[in-house]
């Protein structure tokens, strides 16, 4: 039975928890409270959990990282809703039949992502690497223990670091859905030391990670930055839809967006984990693919994260003054005039747009229409012009519900509202999204 996302919503009960597990009494202090700055003890908590909430069992070595479960879970929770709003066939929510092929980078000696991501999703893979000889050995056993070995495998990478995706072992795979990575944060050992000292107590993530694990020349944003780099080449670019990183520091999510609108991505999402964090995470994720997440999921963060940081709004709402039928009409009426695709299905007052070409509503692309027309008329091409098309992806693709609104006095008559909701699901140009939303609310109000 996987666990339920908002398992760690409350604080872990140390009293209940040492009631269950022997082993985790044991490390417990007089108190109650758990010694966060003993290894041995923080090791013990991340394995009752595991094994209490996931029904996974693991083994760690003294001298490797000790990840925390539930800064671990947020990442995954944050993976399967990005995954569920960006689906290929655009369904909304959770599709259990759905094989979604994971790739985690650096995947430590608990190869953590792929077992709480293959426990909870029963149709999910994984594949990870790792360049530190002892974190393989304990991850290929780790993932034994749980009986995975044919749903997560650990592929063979360049060891001296140079590359984080592994390109070649990946040409077998048609499609990657997602990249995960937990990069090592620390540029140095002294910054390492540096904040742990200036901190209350360690993370207990820190406390027993090996340099390996912790530092990276230049830090986390050097790290990521070179993930994004591989990222557009275009073996990676077309193969894996969705790559990821975690972050350590605020300053790092600013960075790692700037990074990304240099190369020209218009399609990423941040995220800050809240539950259960003793020390505040960040997420970015990016895609050169055109589906797109929905805001909730994209721009999920804490007062932290400025605004300019996040992503255009990929869902517009607005009320209009008319009853459910009139505007059903109105807007089947208005948008059957566009050259666009279009289907409206009654029974969930929920309609589907595509646009091929792009803005196909505005005056000036009304009078391009015409003169375009008038053309094509004069010539012979329209059949290469239909196969170039069927190649591109869409320029805007776009769900547009229906459903009644409040209204604050039923009483008075005329007062029906409806309220519509345009999500943007695919395309690269979220301001060619602005611009049909703005085009249907004038034409509908
Ligand atoms: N994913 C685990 C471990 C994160 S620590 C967790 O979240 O707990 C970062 C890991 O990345 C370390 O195990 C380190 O050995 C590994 N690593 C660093 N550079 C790498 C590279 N180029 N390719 C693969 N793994 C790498």
């Amino acid at each position: 039975m996987p666990a339920p996302d908002d398992v760690y919503k409350h604080d872990v009960d140390f009293t209940t928890l040492a009631l269950q597990y022997p082993d985790f009494a044991k490390k417990l202090k007089s108190n109650r409270q758990l010694d966060f700055s003993d290894p041995e003890s923080v090791r013990q908590l991340t394995k009752t959990l595991l094994h209490r909430d996931f029904d996974i069992a693991i083994d760690l070595p003294e001298d490797r990282l000790c990840p925390p479960v539930p800064n671990r879970f947020n990442y995954i929770l944050f993976i399967q809703r990005l995954l569920d709003c960006t689906s290929p066939d655009f369904r909304d929510g959770y599709n259990p039949d759905r094989q979604v092929i994971g790739l985690d980078v650096g995947t430590g000696a608990s190869a953590i992502y792929p077992l709480l991501a293959c426990q909870q999703r029963p149709k999910w893979l994984f594949l990870a690497t790792e360049i530190d000889d002892k974190s393989r050995m304990y991850a290929e056993k780790n993932i034994a223990t749980n009986m995975l070995q044919s749903r997560i495998r650990l592929l063979s990478t360049d060891i001296t670091g140079a590359e984080l995706i592994p390109s070649k072992q990946l040409e077998r795979f048609d499609r990657i859905d997602i990249l995960t990575t937990n990069p090592p944060f620390y540029e140095s050992q002294e910054s390492m030391l540096e904040s742990s000292r200036s901190k209350s107590r360690p993370a207990n993530s820190s406390c027993t990670g090996a340099p390996v694990e912790m530092i990276t020349p230049g830090g986390e944003v050097s790290f990521v930055s070179r993930l994004i780099d591989e990222s557009t080449l275009s073996t990676n670019r077309t193969r894996i839809q969705w790559f990821s990183a975690m972050l350590g520091k605020l300053s790092s999510v600013g960075f790692v967006v700037e990074t990304l609108r240099q190369k020209r991505c218009t399609n990423f999402a941040v995220t800050e984990f809240i539950q259960g964090q003793k020390t505040r995470r960040w997420c970015v994720a990016w895609s050169w693919f055109g589906f797109r997440p929905s805001s909730a999921v994209a721009r999920s963060v804490g007062s932290g994260v400025e605004k300019k940081f996040l992503p255009p709004p990929t869902d517009i709402e607005f009320d209009v003054h008319a009853d459910m039928a009139t505007l059903e009409i109105r807007t089947g009426e208005e948008i059957g005039k566009l050259d666009v695709l279009w289907k409206y299905v009654p029974a969930r007052r929920a309609g589907m747009l595509m646009s091929k070409g792009g803005d196909v509503w505005s005056r000036k692309a009304r009078r391009r229409r015409v003169h375009q027309d008038h053309e094509m008329a004069d010539r012979d091409d329209d059949h290469e012009k239909d196969e170039k098309d069927e190649e591109q992806e869409p320029a805007l693709v776009a769900r547009i519900t229906l459903s009644a609104a409040v209204v604050v006095d039923s009483r008075v008559a005329g007062s029906a509202k409806t309220n519509v909701h345009i999500r943007h699901l695919q395309g690269q140009d979220s301001v060619l999204f602005e611009s049909f939303c703005g085009w249907l609310k004038r034409k509908i109000s």
